[in-house]
């Protein structure tokens, strides 16, 4: 390894073991002084009194809230309910009933009998809270402080914001790059898109739907947007930080080419509740391949690259030959009419792979024709070694069934992949609460990427000029913090520790 990638790699790691508060810049306080409560009027005035958005989904808001509830004696059991019956979600199944017997008896015998009877506590609870309480929240101190968290949201973003660290990947319109944010320490990756070579392209309207399908996203299994901001020459999105390379790294790249079968399992369940997440928005994805699918320091996958995704109206199919070669659906390359369908035939390509080692309809470091490739996928079987358990030939199997409508996933969706045999062991629920120890940790120390000088450079473009019908795209994708991203960052660093300094603005 050269010394220059020695430097950014070392850099990289000092900058992830000290992310959180240790990161943070000297300078934080001033980046995060909230401004006056008199400068809240305006927004106070706008924002919508929506209960379910101001306190339960946005996290500071949710907490501001509980703190709010958590002043008033009347409230104090309703919110120790709250947070009950959301550790109960937390809890493994064996330990859930104990824990359901205890909220029974701490809290529906004795304090409030009506909800004794109630068939849905949580959303009794939400409808109680969602009355009087949270009337009174809004004139307390409490909502005050909820605004000025709020203005803060909205500054303007700028390249100033962060710290960049090295570069690490490439991409269709720019480079990718590490990067912290200097008031709280986060780590993040940001997603350049050169502004001349999207134009070059017409890559606007691309650009644009990624940023946007992202932002209204939140699931533990697909990259989250956290920022969209404009630099003079760039786009930049600012993605979940993946440390763990991507899966083509892991199957390819260290040792005998494949996984072992747990991780398989694994990573196949979870990029499957990533799918479900994505087709209930009504989103395709279109491109499953392993180069996409991202891991996190700590072993979990995210799915990533949603430039090809796209989100149908209801009852709707699309059509384009999209997608990566080898990797495209039967009806994809027929370019016929196509739903969520093809994306369970995505899941079959990778579980496939995964296991073997090689791409269904490729054998290892063969390099064939578009037209040959093309011809397999529609009309030829695919082979299963030895390598392949019988519940896992039969779950690849279904999921490369070339008729759409014959295919797993097709007759009612997700569910009826997660129920196949092959994921007999996995516990879907444990896993979507994040609670299942992935089978494989990153190492810390190391840097799951090519080295700095092997990404190529990316190429600069000539002629091309900038103007106002930029201008006005550029202004769309410039929207600063994704709220409930950005509140995440906030409460992580912030509010774990102290509530003092979520209280006073001179802390
Ligand atoms: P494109 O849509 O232009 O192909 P990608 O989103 O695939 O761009 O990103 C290009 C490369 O950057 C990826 O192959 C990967 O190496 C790296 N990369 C992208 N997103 C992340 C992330 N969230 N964390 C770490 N690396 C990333
Ligand atoms: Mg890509
Ligand atoms: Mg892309």
């Amino acid at each position: 390894m050269e010394i220059e990638s020695m430097v950014a790699n070392s850099a990289l790691i000092k900058a992830r073991e000290g992310g959180g508060s240790k990161g943070r810049s000297w300078k934080w306080k001033e980046m995060l002084r909230f401004p006056q409560i008199s400068q809240c009027r305006q927004l106070a005035m706008n924002i919508e009194r929506d209960y379910y958005s101001l306190c339960v989904k946005q996290p500071i808001g949710k907490k501001l809230f509980q703190l709010f509830c958590r002043s008033q004696t009347d409230l104090q059991n309703h919110i120790s309910l709250q947070d009950a019956l959301e550790t109960f979600e937390t809890k493994s199944d064996e330990d859930r009933r104990e824990f359901g017997i205890y909220i029974i008896q701490r809290f529906l015998r004795r304090y409030w009998a009506p909800l004794w009877t109630s068939p849905c506590l949580c959303v009794d609870l939400h409808k109680y809270l969602s009355g009087d309480p949270f009337m009174q929240y809004q004139e307390s101190m409490f909502f005050d402080r909820f605004l000025q968290w709020k203005m803060l949201e909205r500054s303007p973003i700028t390249k100033q914001t962060f710290r960049q660290y090295r570069l690490l990947g490439k991409g269709g319109f720019g480079e990718v790059w590490a990067c912290q944010v200097r008031a709280t320490g986060m780590m993040y990756a940001c997603k350049k898109l050169e502004k001349t070579h999207v134009k070059k392209r017409r890559g606007e309207a691309m650009a644009l739907n990624e940023k946007q399908i992202l932002e209204g996203l939140d699931s533990r299994f697909v990259v989250n947007l956290a920022y969209a901001y404009e630099t003079k020459h760039a786009l930049c999105m600012v993605l979940t930080m993946m440390s763990g390379g991507d899966l083509r790294f892991h199957i390819y790249n260290i040792g005998v080419p494949g996984l072992d079968k747990d991780r398989v399992r694994f990573y196949a369940a979870e990029v499957c509740c990533g799918i479900i997440h994505l087709h209930q928005k009504s989103i395709v994805y279109r491109d499953l391949k392993p180069e996409n699918i991202l891991l996190d320091d700590n072993g979990h996958i995210r799915i990533s690259d949603l430039g090809l995704a796209v989100r149908l109206s209801e009852g709707s199919l699309v059509r384009g030959r999209v997608g990566t070669l080898g990797y495209m659906a039967p009806e994809v390359i027929s370019n016929k009419h196509y739903g969520m369908s093809v994306d369970w035939w995505g899941l079959g390509c990778l579980i496939y792979e995964m296991i073997a080692g090689h791409p269904p309809f490729k054998s290892r470091g063969e390099h064939a024709r578009t037209s040959e490739m093309e011809r397999r996928i529609q009309t030829e079987q695919e082979a299963y070694s030895d390598k392949f358990s019988k519940e896992a030939t039969d779950l690849c199997s279904l999921l490369l069934t070339k008729d759409p409508n014959q295919r797993l996933g097709s007759f009612s969706g997700g569910t009826e992949v997660q129920s196949h045999p092959f994921f007999h062991k996995i516990n879907f629920r444990m896993l979507e609460a994040g609670l299942i120890e992935p089978p494989f940790k990153p190492d810390p120390r190391q840097v799951y990427c090519s080295d700095v000088q092997d990404i190529e450079e990316f190429s600069s473009v000539k002629g091309v000029t900038l103007d106002h019908i930029d201008n006005n795209f550029y202004s769309q994708f410039n929207t600063g913090s994704v709220p409930i991203n950005w509140q995440n960052e906030v409460c992580r660093v912030f509010f774990l520790k102290s509530f003092y300094c979520l209280y006073d603005s001179d802390s």
